[in-house]
């Protein structure tokens, strides 16, 4: 088909994730073509350095041939296997020993679903049952940051705290609470550490005592790294405290790495830059590295156990999906993971420092107001007023210019609202493809002054 009648199809048809709906009518999609390494290419032939990995999920790359021959080997093989009725299949299988290998401390049982939103779903339901087995059932309350995403299922979009995902949709549900971001540019604590750090373990206490003491609460959730919120990087040691406080008042502590796992900030989970171990946590993208569908739930051996010994033999734990454990996606899984183990990880970690040092050198531009990094995963946040810190106003129209500029250079990124720039590139970008993508948003910055 012609781009022009995939664009009038999709006007006419086809509804997009997390969009204006109307905008989509009128200006139509960008229609991509095919991708090789960090490079994406569209029906125009236009090409786009991909500085945004996809959605943070292609951290090896397009053009994978080993994953491309683990997913045609298996779609020849065996194209699905249930995981109901007792049935497994080897990848999912073998996926599952691996990972268990490589997860923090006994994070050893894992149940796959089908990509992030439901591996969060996913989990709160396993919260619940977990805190039914123990007999604490009374601990129904969950609490996240504000700030925080966790995916568009009801539940998930209710532990979100971004506006969008809450306009007109009758969440936070009665259970689900926020206290703040642990930012550091936004945060009256600023960029002292140990202040930071502080100040968020009183909001967590202090949000505990008001819902009734923890004997109410059930889990914490964060981000490592906050990504849809704006890229935001806790200091160091803010995990870790985070983690205690949760170990002290008996709140299970839940880290979702859909974005951080699988080396986007370095290290394999993002959880291991300080040795936390998490009692759950969620992860996707990375997992396939986009190249399938496929999300996980990690449990301690605790967690797990609470629930199987609490349940009588023969009666099901009522959880689980057509598609969970996918053989497809578990096969490519598998093949990423060597990809990671390969060397990809390790070249994450070099261009990353690279990332950190150009970025560093973007701040004296006169409309960034911070650049953040963690790994291949930065932000740079933009203002009109250093000094106030003030926001560019909409009716700059920011975004819109952002988004035309960054096709005219030719690279992809996310801009967040109209003040935030998102970087995520695949963790297979060389140094001087990171060059690359750094000069051409210098050159969608100076589109906007
Ligand atoms: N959790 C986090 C931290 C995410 O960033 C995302 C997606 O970006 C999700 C959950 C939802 O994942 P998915 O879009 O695969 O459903």
């Amino acid at each position: 088909m012609t781009p022009e009648t995939l664009a009038r199809l999709d006007r006419a048809h086809l509804i997009h994730p997390v969009s204006s709906w109307r905008d989509q009518e009128e200006h139509g999609p960008r229609l991509l073509s095919h991708g090789q390494g960090v490079w994406l290419t569209d029906m125009h032939g236009h090409t786009l350095l991909d500085g945004f990995a996809g959605l943070w999920c292609v951290n090896v790359g397009y053009g994978q041939d080993s994953v491309v021959k683990a997913a045609t080997e298996q779609m020849t093989r065996l194209p699905y296997a249930t995981g109901y009725f007792g049935f497994a299949n080897e990848p999912a299988i073998t996926l599952a020993a691996r990972l268990a290998e490589v997860t923090p401390g006994d994070l050893n049982r894992v149940f796959f679903s089908q990509g992030g939103s439901d591996a969060v779903d996913s989990a709160l339901r396993f919260i619940r049952f977990y805190q039914h087995a123990r007999g604490t059932a009374g601990k129904r309350h969950v609490i996240g940051l504000a700030r925080g995403y966790h995916g568009s299922t009801y539940t998930g979009a209710g532990l979100t705290a971004l506006a969008a995902f809450h306009r007109d949709a009758d969440v936070p549900l009665p259970w689900q609470h926020h206290i703040p971001s642990p930012d550091p540019y936004r945060h009256p604590a600023g960029h002292d550490g140990d202040a930071l750090i502080a100040a968020s373990v009183s909001s967590l206490r202090a949000k505990v005592a008001e819902l009734g003491g923890p004997e109410h609460v059930a889990a914490f959730f964060c981000e490592p790294v906050q990504g849809s919120g704006g890229i935001i990087v806790p200091p160091r040691g803010w995990l870790t405290a985070m983690r205690e406080a949760c170990r002290e008042m008996d709140i299970l502590f839940v880290t979702d790495e859909v974005i951080t796992g699988f080396g986007r900030t370095g290290p394999l989970f993002a959880c291991e830059h300080e040795g936390v171990v998490p009692d759950m946590m969620t992860a996707a993208k990375g997992l396939t590295s986009g190249y399938a569908p496929m999300g996980a739930v990690f449990m301690s051996e605790t967690v797990y156990s609470t629930i199987r010994d609490a349940t009588p033999p023969g009666v099901a734990v009522g959880h689980g999906m057509t598609y969970s454990a996918h053989p497809v996606s578990a096969a490519i899984g598998l093949a990423v993971l060597d990809l990671y183990q390969g060397g990809v990880l390790e070249n994450g970690v070099k261009a990353g420092a690279h990332l950190a040092t150009r970025l560093a050198g973007m701040k004296d531009h006169p409309l960034v107001g911070d650049v953040r990094s963690a790994g291949m995963l930065a932000g740079i946040e933009l203002v009109t007023d250093k000094k106030n810190k003030t926001k560019p106003a909409a009716s700059l129209g920011i975004s819109k210019k952002m988004s035309k500029a960054g096709y005219e250079q030719g690279v992809l990124f996310r801009a967040f609202g109209d003040d935030i720039i998102g970087l995520a590139p695949p963790l297979t970008c060389s140094v001087e493809e990171t060059d690359i993508l750094c000069d051409r948003i210098e050159g969608v910055l100076n589109t906007l002054m």
